[in-house]
């Protein structure tokens, strides 16, 4: 028998980061940078109004109030976008829109609150400062600053920020390509009537949108019968779409086992005990072309919480995305629970971060799926312990990041 942290670092061995390659800004959120950027210019490009009003040179609106205003003729209009190089004359003003460039000579901006807003002459009622409201060419950022670094992860802003510079792609480690395939010949796709005996398949859907909350890609979803000849034309037809082949069902104790029975016995795919509640029977290794291929269980909770405890470290790790694990926190258990002798078991709970409690959520069986789907929290039961009293500190896994929308 394997234990949990074994079997991780099994699967964390064989999902190995993607080279990096450059990724268009629109597919690059949520991805890690895998180079510095640098500035090629520099951040506002020129000098530039931060108010619309009129571009005056200060000395020529001094001593300018309300009961005193001053008055320019107004030589020029500048919407945001002229292009054409302007110089103010002294003595004049020119009106100007929130990031029109500034004109040589100018050296403030009155807002146009502080005016009568005219169009040939304007009147001014404040007097300005030197420098007053103009946003300077690289007060922001100096053209050959190192801006973004490698591992900081492509956020909204930071693409706000790449595109400001002109830049539109960035070199980053690329998502994992997961290709899901579920196996079982009592599997029909929803939407179709069901024959005695037959049974939705849940697992595909389920196990690519957990595939791309934790970060990653979905190379193809495919639905197999228990049939070795079939699933292995699937895996020679679909493998090369991906990094890792995720598949569900068929790797149990009994016969028609199609994953296990695919795969020689002491051949590079392995199948194991793991000493863990849902989720004992498990497989990982390498198809012939050296891509890793994970087998999970096919119990429906199974499936997902094997994929929390194995795959989704093992993606986000492998594509140096920050925390690839869910957060961990200690709650007080509302009430007893059992757990097995000698597994580590993975109760479906429902934490409550206000009141620092956690209750166990439904039993504990695999097939439970309606449990899981409200559930906000696992209970991580070590392996040794069999009564937890009411009261006493449990571990738990947050999953209240499954509210954030996926990629
Ligand atoms: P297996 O691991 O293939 O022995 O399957 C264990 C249980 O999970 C059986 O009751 C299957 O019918 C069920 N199961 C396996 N795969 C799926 C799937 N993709 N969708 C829904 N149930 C499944
Ligand atoms: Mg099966």
């Amino acid at each position: 028998m394997r234990s949990v942290e074994q079997h991780q670092r099994v699967v964390a061995g064989l999902i190995r980061a993607r080279p990096p390659a450059a990724a268009a800004l629109a597919d690059a959120l949520g991805l890690v940078l895998a180079d510095d950027v640098v500035a090629g210019l520099s951040l506002p490009v020129f000098d530039n109004s931060a108010m619309d009003g009129y571009a005056v040179r200060a000395q020529d609106v001094a001593g300018a109030c309300s009961k005193s205003p001053v008055k320019l003729p107004v030589a020029e209009d500048i919407p945001a976008g002229r292009t054409d190089r302007l110089t103010l004359a002294p003595g004049t003003a020119h009106r100007i829109m929130t990031g029109a460039p500034v004109p040589a000579g100018a050296d403030a901006v009155v807002p146009v609150e502080a005016t009568d807003a005219g169009v040939s002459v304007v009147e001014i009622r404040s007097a300005a400062k030197p420098g007053q409201h103009i946003r300077r060419a690289g007060e922001d950022v100096t053209a050959g600053t190192t801006v973004l670094h490698p591992g900081q992860l492509v956020s909204p802003a930071a693409l706000g920020l790449v595109a400001a510079l002109g830049i539109d792609q960035l070199r980053v480690i690329p998502r994992q390509r997961v290709l899901v395939i579920s196996t079982g010949s009592e599997l029909v796709v929803p939407g179709t009537p069901l024959q005695p005996g037959q049974i939705y398949e849940s697992n595909a859907v389920m196990l690519a949108a957990a595939v791309r909350e934790a970060g990653a890609q979905v190379a193809g979803m495919v639905t197999c019968g228990d049939n070795v000849g079939q699933f292995r034309a699937v895996l020679d037809e679909y493998s090369g779409l991906a990094d890792v082949v995720l598949t569900s069902g068929g790797v149990s104790a009994g016969a028609y086992e199609v994953v296990k029975d695919a795969f020689p016995m002491g051949g590079s795919v392995e199948f194991v005990k793991v000493a863990m509640q849902p989720g004992m029977p498990q497989g990982a290794g390498t198809l012939p072309d050296g891509r890793a291929i994970i087998t999970l269980p096919g119990n429906p909770v199974s499936a997902l919480v094997s994929f929390e405890v194995f795959l989704r470290p093992a993606l986000r790790t492998a594509m140096g995305l920050p925390d690839p694990h869910r957060p961990r926190r200690t709650a007080r258990l509302a009430e007893a629970i059992t757990s097995p002798p000698g597994k580590r078991q993975f109760r479906r709970g429902v934490y409550d971060p206000d009141a620092g409690t956690v209750t166990s959520y439904g039993p504990p069986a695999s097939h439970h799926l309606r449990w899981l789907a409200s559930a906000n929290c696992l209970l991580d039961l070590a392996e040794d312990v069999t009564e937890i009293p009411a009261g006493e500190q449990v571990r738990v896994w947050d999953l209240a990041s499954w509210e954030h929308r996926p990629h």
